[in-house]
């Protein structure tokens, strides 16, 4: 069995959807494939959420928006407007979500809305699929890949998810099944998300739950390539990584694969393949377990939106573990992700993600016990494989804050 996976752009009208149809094609035998929300459907259903909780009146119109969006999808697949009962089915439910009483928990309210972007988009897809005669059996994944309450971020129930999984993909009497990537249930059957991105993590954890040969993961560029191309000239595309050298790339904030995405495939020795569905022929990039290493040209990985933090304590007292131990335990508190850490001994500098509130209430907090020094907008660009001449020229001309060096990786904070 093999387990696919269709990004957002590869579904995002109809002309993209019936491009899908013919990559299916190419491959005989058992399939899952894990959809994604069409197109910018999951920003737009942001909006929605936003507004609804603000009760803002104005997510009427971010929802009619939303629903004309599919609606025109479907025009495209069945040639004329056509009102799809299932469809309508979803469309009234989300409606009535935002007609009702909100609680007072965010994340529980976000994922509650913006879980029906892969909703829509799999429903769509399986109809139509088989009304040009390709089989498929449409499932809910929230009924099987089972997480725990922490709404946005949802961690996976792996035990009771493989027992699940294995009881509704059995392939008995289909060969094609359709699911939604992003989206996972509780115990009490509520609507999680796994993170922005997710569905890449979703194709590696039903391919880890299901023993599946491989997954693919298919995208608009040819592979993973050894920089951004829309920054970058000259870009070339790496044909082969080292599971461990993919989470190190993810980790550092790569955007082709959801840094969760290696790990339940490592752990099986699933290979992951990222290919391109305007190239479905060509090979793409491979993600395998390799011997040999790899001597690769600089990876060049730029995460923007950086805030970084300088902490010296108020009583001139040094950095102890202690210290480090307190200020970790706060940014956990506030979900954030620590990129760089830098330590001397009277300071203590870390660089995360700006969050999207902002770091006021964090730098309030920290001020109890130091003096906070801080700087948002910030580039944080990792180098692997680093030769002088890349590191020249990504400093070139920019304000550097932190730059961190080991014997592969270079690592620069720049303004
Ligand atoms: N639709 C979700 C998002 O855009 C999940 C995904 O595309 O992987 O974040
Ligand atoms: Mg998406």
């Amino acid at each position: 069995m093999k387990v696919f996976k269709f990004g957002g752009a590869s579904v995002s009208s109809g002309d993209a959807v019936r491009n899908s149809v013919n990559i299916l094609k190419m491959y005989p035998g058992d399939k899952v494939l894990v959809i994604s929300a069409m197109g910018k459907t999951t920003n737009a259903l942001e909006v929605v959420a936003r507004k609804y909780f603000n009760q803002d009146p104005e997510m009427w119109t971010a929802f009619q928006d939303v629903k004309a969006y599919h609606q025109g999808i479907v025009s495209e697949l069945w040639g004329a407007p056509t009102e799809l009962p299932e469809l309508e089915k979803l469309f009234e439910q989300l409606n009535n979500r935002i007609t009702g009483e909100r609680s007072l928990n965010f994340d529980y309210e976000y994922d509650q809305i913006v879980s029906f972007g892969e909703l829509f988009s799999t429903l769509i897809i399986s109809l139509y699929f088989n009304k040009i005669g390709l089989k498929n059996h449409w499932i809910d994944v929230r009924n099987c890949l089972k997480t725990d309450d922490l709404y946005r971020e949802a961690n996976v129930d792996w035990e009771l998810s493989a027992s699940l999984a294995k009881q509704v993909f059995t392939f008995e009497f289909d060969d094609l099944y359709i699911t939604q990537g992003f989206l996972g249930g509780t115990s009490t059957n509520q609507t999680t998300t796994l993170g922005r991105e997710g569905s890449d993590y979703t194709a590696a954890i039903l391919a880890n739950l299901l023993d599946a040969e491989d997954v693919s993961i298919w995208k608009n560029v040819p592979g993973i390539l050894n920089a951004d191309p829309d920054f970058f000239k000259n870009t070339q595309k790496l044909d082969e990584l080292s599971y461990k050298e993919a989470i190190e790339l993810s980790y550092s904030g790569a955007k082709v694969i959801h840094p969760k995405t290696i790990k339940p495939l490592q752990n099986k020795n699933i290979p992951l393949l990222v290919k391109s569905f305007l190239e479905p022929e060509a090979t793409g990039t491979i993600i395998h377990s390799l011997e040999h290493s790899l001597e690769l040209v600089p990876v060049i990985i730029v995460k923007n939106n950086m805030a970084l933090i300088t902490l010296s304590p108020d009583d001139f007292s040094f950095i102890s573990i202690n210290t480090v131990s307190d200020v970790f335990s706060l940014f956990a508190k506030f979900r954030l992700k620590v990129g760089l850490i830098q330590q001397s001994a009277i300071d203590l500098s870390l660089a995360f993600d700006e969050p999207e509130k902002g770091i006021e209430s964090l730098i309030s907090q920290l001020q109890e016990k130091f003096e906070v020094k801080y700087n948002t907008g910030l580039d944080l660009v990792t180098i692997r494989y680093y030769t002088p001449e890349s590191v020249t020229e990504i400093t070139n001309g920019r304000t550097l804050y932190i730059e961190q060096k080991s014997r592969r990786t270079a690592r620069m904070l720049l303004k």
